[in-house]
């Protein structure tokens, strides 16, 4: 046991060390233009356009909510170091803290709402709301890369080329996989792709990947909002016991970094009612990226592989 938590504190403090070394060099001038984002998922694409021409870092590390973040200790340090600040936007980031800062910093960059200025009709939106989480549909994502391109172009013109190229490259990679999600989980069986998880992430992702002949806004569910706040009333149970029962759906699927207590209550109340609902033994990514420190070559890419692939073996 002594051993056991000898290696956890070791492991621990190597992915400290790790991220203070590299916030330090990201801190220290050196040339390239300093590129903030506020998410993992937009830093790892950043970061696939800029290359090693820009020194890249995201402010919201590991499991933290992108949804409710607020300003911790450190980071006006960043926010200031930033020469560019790219964020979602469509109200992901609704921390008021981190709000304040992202208006009033000088180049701040909401991605999401580029992509609703060119293409307003592919915005979805839920109870009321805009839904923030265009990245889980990857041909929606893909239409990051032109302002990216066109931010680190303006702050650095002596490498254009090398972004457009980069941009043309990454645009092609998420075209890419763009097709082969939807080819691997529109072989699933129709009536099998209902999908249930803890918060409203997967709209877009539902809408790309798992519609049939169009139809797609029956399947998707989850017992919290678009932001993920725990609190469930007997209203949101009851709309996803009913929306088991309605499409006879056997599995449900916790996120990753998400407390799972919604849909144990939703679990526990099927095996109240006598209805055989289980819990898929792997967890779908939404909000953040797996943790760099149990696999270091996460990227975008292959959090949505990892999601399609976790989908196709439980319904299969
Ligand atoms: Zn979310």
């Amino acid at each position: 046991m002594k051993y056991l938590l000898c290696l956890l504190l070791l492991f621990s403090c190597f992915g400290c060390q790790n991220s203070s070394s590299k916030l330090e060099e990201w801190m220290r001038p050196s040339g390239k233009v300093k590129v903030l984002s506020t998410t993992a998922i937009i830093d790892d694409i950043v970061g696939q356009v800029g290359g090693d021409r820009i020194d890249h870092l995201a402010l919201i590390e590991g499991a933290m909510d992108p949804h409710s973040y607020e300003i911790v200790k450190g980071d006006a340090e960043k926010l200031s170091n930033a020469q560019i600040i790219f964020y979602n936007g469509l109200g992901l980031e609704h921390g008021a803290s981190l709000r304040h800062q992202l208006k009033t910093h000088p180049q701040a960059i909401a991605l999401g709402d580029k992509i609703r200025e060119q293409n307003p009709d592919a915005i979805l939106f839920d109870r009321g709301q805009v839904d923030p989480h265009i990245w889980l549909d990857a041909s929606l994502w893909s239409e990051t890369i032109d302002p990216i391109v066109q931010a680190l172009s303006e702050a650095d013109p002596q490498n254009t080329a090398y972004y457009q190229d980069n941009g043309n490259k990454v645009r092609a990679s998420l075209l890419a996989l763009d097709q082969s999600l939807s080819q691997q989980l529109q072989q699933i069986a129709p009536d099998k792709r209902y999908l249930v998880t803890s918060h409203d992430a997967f709209n877009y992702f539902t809408r790309r990947y798992l519609s049939a002949s169009g139809d797609w806004k029956n399947r998707f569910c989850a017992p919290e909002g678009l932001a993920p706040d725990g609190q469930l009333s007997c209203h949101d149970i009851q709309k996803v016991m009913d929306h088991l029962s309605e499409f006879h759906i056997r599995v449900i699927f916790p996120e990753a970094n998400i407390s799972q207590d919604s849909i144990k209550k939703i679990l526990s109340v099927c095996k109240e009612k006598g209805m055989s609902v289980t819990l898929a033994p792997k967890s779908l990514y939404s909000d953040t990226l797996p943790e760099s420190s149990s696999d270091s070559s996460a990227t975008y890419q292959t959090m949505m592989e990892h999601n399609a692939n976790t989908l196709y073996e439980a319904w299969k």
